[in-house]
């Protein structure tokens, strides 16, 4: 089965602009998402502009903040601390990577934990860890929704992860422990890779290496997400799964394009809608 992000997608911008609208007739407010790209990143303008379309058709705010020539690091924290500080913007997304010579550690932490809507803030990364609410990284919580809405069980299940990031690896673990899954982190000093994700009953991949998992390193039967976006020299775009080998070994299989890269869109309009809400003291 291809496990499509678009229906879950659908479902979830659909939540979103219901719930946009009930802010706006109950509190005269429209939720704003501040976008704050440096640099000329070709990919990075792509994601930019799927996101504010996103938020246009869900009827929130997308504010630009583009500063394609660059800024320097204290002038890119004082920005933030602005945004954070400016009532009517309600999330901020700064676009990941920086250009080179900028510390994305410092810029995050500039931003108001009570505006990370992409979880990415120290404090929300420590409120997940300790089991409290807060904002969680969208791209991890966009591959729950797409396992959940396929019927993937997760309680109890052998879930491996290759990659262990502080944007998708390190919180997906905890979101997966949370769902009480068996959790295994991979890397690159994991030895015999192929040994822990032949165990997995879901297994996801954010890795970065093109076409990595092969079939013969699947379990027959299980979830498969592939979160890896990898621009080929042919200029197409592939996952970190080789889809071909895996789909038909796997229960299901997310596509890359189509997949989870849809959900983490998803996640930040639904997280920018409970930001704003918060902050009207919803
Ligand atoms: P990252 O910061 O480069 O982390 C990659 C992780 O994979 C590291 O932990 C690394 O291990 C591990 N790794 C790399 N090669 C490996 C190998 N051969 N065997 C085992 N582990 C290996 O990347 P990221 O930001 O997490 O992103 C990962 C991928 O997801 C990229 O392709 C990115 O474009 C994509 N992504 C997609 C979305 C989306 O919305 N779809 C969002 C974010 C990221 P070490 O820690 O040991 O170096």
């Amino acid at each position: 089965m291809i496990l499509h992000g678009k229906p879950v997608q659908e479902r979830v911008l659909a939540e979103v602009k219901a719930g946009v609208e009930k802010l706006k007739a109950a509190r005269g407010i429209t939720p704003t998402l501040a976008v704050v790209l440096i640099g000329g990143d070709p990919a990075s303008q792509v994601y930019v502009g799927h996101k504010r379309r996103a938020a246009d058709a869900v009827g929130i705010i997308a504010r630009d903040a583009l500063y394609p020539d660059g800024l320097g690091q204290r002038e890119l924290n004082e920005l933030l601390r602005g945004l954070s500080a400016d009532p009517s913007v309600h999330g901020i997304l700064l676009q990941l990577p920086l250009p080179k010579g900028l510390d994305e550690a410092s810029a995050l932490a500039a931003i108001s934990p009570e505006k990370d809507v992409d979880g990415l803030h120290p404090t929300n990364l420590g409120r997940l860890l300790a089991g409290e609410p807060g904002f969680v990284p969208c791209t991890p919580a966009g591959c729950l929704e797409i396992l959940d809405h396929y019927g993937a069980k997760l309680e109890g299940a052998e879930t491996v992860i290759v990659g262990r990031s502080r944007l998708v690896g390190k919180p997906l673990a905890q979101l997966m422990l949370a769902r009480n899954a068996t959790v295994t982190m991979c890397h690159t000093r994991t030895r015999n890779l192929a040994e822990h994700t032949r165990r997995a009953d879901v297994l996801c991949v954010a890795a970065g290496r093109p076409r990595m998992i092969k079939g013969d390193m699947v379990k027959e039967g299980a979830w498969v997400v592939d979160i890896g976006v990898n621009r080929l020299d042919t200029g197409k775009l592939a996952g970190d799964v080789d889809f071909a080998s895996v789909e038909p070994r796997a229960a299901g299989v997310t596509p890359v394009p189509g997949g989870v890269g849809l959900m983490t869109i998803g996640m930040l309009l639904k997280n920018t809608l409970a930001a704003a809400t918060r902050q009207l003291g919803g």
